[in-house]
């Protein structure tokens, strides 16, 4: 009798590949199918050249673009703690250690100290080939120390979220990091300091509910997926079919929750425009 015979679990979802610019001399755009000589699309930040698709680009890769040159590394020997001894399929020491063997950054976030259009900033650069960019104690405690720094040379703070939200592994510990990071952020508001959140793709989760959302000035790059929780799970709990677009970055513009959409390839201008006007 097959009754009660159980349902079987349907497999999660496969996390899509990471749309970084693939090896090899000729990659496939997955947006518009064409295949583009490697180093041209690269020439072009990693955005296709055909149909603007941006694909997503390291941290380091990241700051080398918005600085004018040379930038300083800020806290980079900060390492998690582990402090759950958590494990899954994996134990998490080991995805830190693959994470730093991949990424060559002990955790999601790299800040640096540098000259963006001749003045002196603070950026952090979030790292999505970092257990997908995911917020821990070391995120919530470098942005934090670049806030820190930046209130005390009365710089500019600049941070590019890529991240998939709060990083389970550290428990409710990252979700502190929400608040801790938004305590810091209003202590440079009250030194009348700017701070510009770029939010790029994806930006999620606990990040969205934190500091990607408290820029003076909130710019995204084209077509990124920016929301707090996924589609689907929205879905399922309203029992509705969502609009077009949502949780994309002109649809959020278009819905006023984000300042400007911005093509990367016009980003570094934006940004030192930007920190004109905000600096004076
Ligand atoms: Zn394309």
């Amino acid at each position: 009798m097959a009754w009660f015979r159980r349902e079987p679990t349907p497999l999660l979802p496969r996390a899509s590949a990471e749309s970084r610019v693939p090896e090899g001399l000729w990659v496939k755009c997955g947006s518009c199918k064409e295949i583009l000589y490697r180093k041209d699309v690269l020439k072009n930040l990693s955005v296709c050249p055909k149909c603007a698709f941006h694909f997503r680009i390291s941290a380091r890769e990241r700051l080398d673009m918005l600085f004018d040159g040379a930038w300083e590394e800020l806290d980079r020997g900060l390492v998690s703690a582990d402090p759950l001894g958590f494990r899954d399929s994996r134990p998490y020491a080991e995805r830190l250690r693959a994470g730093k063997a991949k990424t060559d950054s002990w955790d999601a976030l790299v800040s640096a100290v540098g000259l963006v259009g001749g003045r002196r900033t603070a950026i952090g650069a979030m790292e999505y080939g970092f257990i997908g960019g995911s917020m821990g104690v070391v995120v919530g405690e470098k942005v934090t120390r670049a806030i820190e720094r930046a209130i005390e040379e009365k710089m500019p703070l600049v941070v590019v979220s890529c991240s998939g939200g709060a990083r389970m592994m550290e428990g409710t510990l990252s979700l502190m990091q929400m608040a801790k990071i938004s305590a810091a952020l209003a202590r440079l508001h009250e030194a009348r300091l700017p701070f510009v959140s770029i939010l790029t793709d994806p930006t999620t989760g606990g990040v969205t509910a934190s500091y990607a959302m408290l820029g003076d000035i909130n710019v995204a790059e084209p077509g990124a997926l920016i929301g707090f929780a996924g589609p689907r799970v929205i879905e399922q709990t309203i029992r509705q079919k969502l609009p077009e677009g949502f949780q994309r970055s002109e649809f959020l513009l278009e819905h006023g929750m984000l300042d400007m959409v911005v093509d990367r390839r016009e980003l570094k201008k934006a940004l030192v425009r930007s920190l004109q006007l905000l600096m004076g």
